[in-house]
This record gives C-alpha cells, sequence and structure tokens, in this order.
C-alpha cells in the first residue's frame, strides 16, 4: 500500500522506535505516547482494519496475540491496556490494523 504511513514504517521509508520484528510484525513506540508505555503492534500484511478481518487471518492474530504479552512481560508491564479502534466510528486514524499497547508504570 504505497500510500500507508505504516506500511511505510515496515518498508523503512519512515523512521520509528522498533521494539520487535519478525517476518509477520512489526512493534512500534506510538509517536504521540498516552501512556508512560505506548506501543503500537501492526502486521505487515496491509490489513487496513480488523472490519477486514476473516478466518484466513486466524493463525496471524493469534500470534500477534502472545507476541503482544510477551511483549508486555518483557516490558515488566504488570498491567496493561490493549486497544484496537475500528473504523472511523471507532476513532481508528491509520487504515492499517494496529493495536495499541498502553501502561503506565
Ligand atoms: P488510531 O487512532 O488509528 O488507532 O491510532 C493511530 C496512532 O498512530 C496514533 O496513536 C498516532 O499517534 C500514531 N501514529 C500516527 N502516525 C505515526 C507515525 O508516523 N509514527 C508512529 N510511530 N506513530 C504514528
Ligand atoms: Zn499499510
Amino acid at each position: 500500500m504505497s500510500d500507508c504511513i505504516f506500511c511505510k514504517i515496515i518498508a523503512k521509508q519512515i523512521p520509528a522506535k522498533i521494539v520487535y520484528e519478525d517476518d509477520d510484525m512489526l512493534a512500534f513506540h506510538d509517536i504521540s505516547p498516552k501512556a508512560d508505555v505506548h506501543y503500537l503492534i501492526i502486521p505487515k500484511l496491509h490489513i487496513s482494519s480488523m472490519l477486514e478481518l476473516d478466518t484466513n487471518h486466524t493463525h496471524l492474530m493469534g500470534k500477534m496475540l502472545v507476541k503482544i504479552n510477551q511483549l508486555a512481560v518483557e516490558s515488566e508491564l504488570t498491567g496493561y491496556k490493549l486497544a484496537v479502534n475500528t473504523g472511523h466510528k471507532g476513532g481508528q486514524e491509520v487504515f492499517h490494523l494496529h493495536f495499541h499497547l498502553m501502561a503506565n508504570r
């Protein structure tokens, strides 16, 4: 997706503070953090929002959720909020599916 800001971060065309990367996903610091820890976790596959999910994404989504919790544990978080704004009416601004992992120290 040539006009997608998160695809550009995946392609390293835009810098980001990356905290984790593998073949399927990327985690990086939100540019405008709303908590002491605020990571965005995205699939490398361009999925515009939760509204686009289907059963082909089941394994990917499961893998991402397990990794998100691992990142939280590695960041020594004892609790956190996980949010997925979905669609314009759900407050979504960037239309590449992303999980917000947020916690205060
Ligand atoms: P949404 O409202 O779509 O769920 O959240 C989009 C998030 O992406 C916001 O929290 C915003 O701060 C973050 N964001 C937008 N542009 C960039 C960027 O270029 N780099 C990073 N690291 N975060 C971004
Ligand atoms: Zn994208």
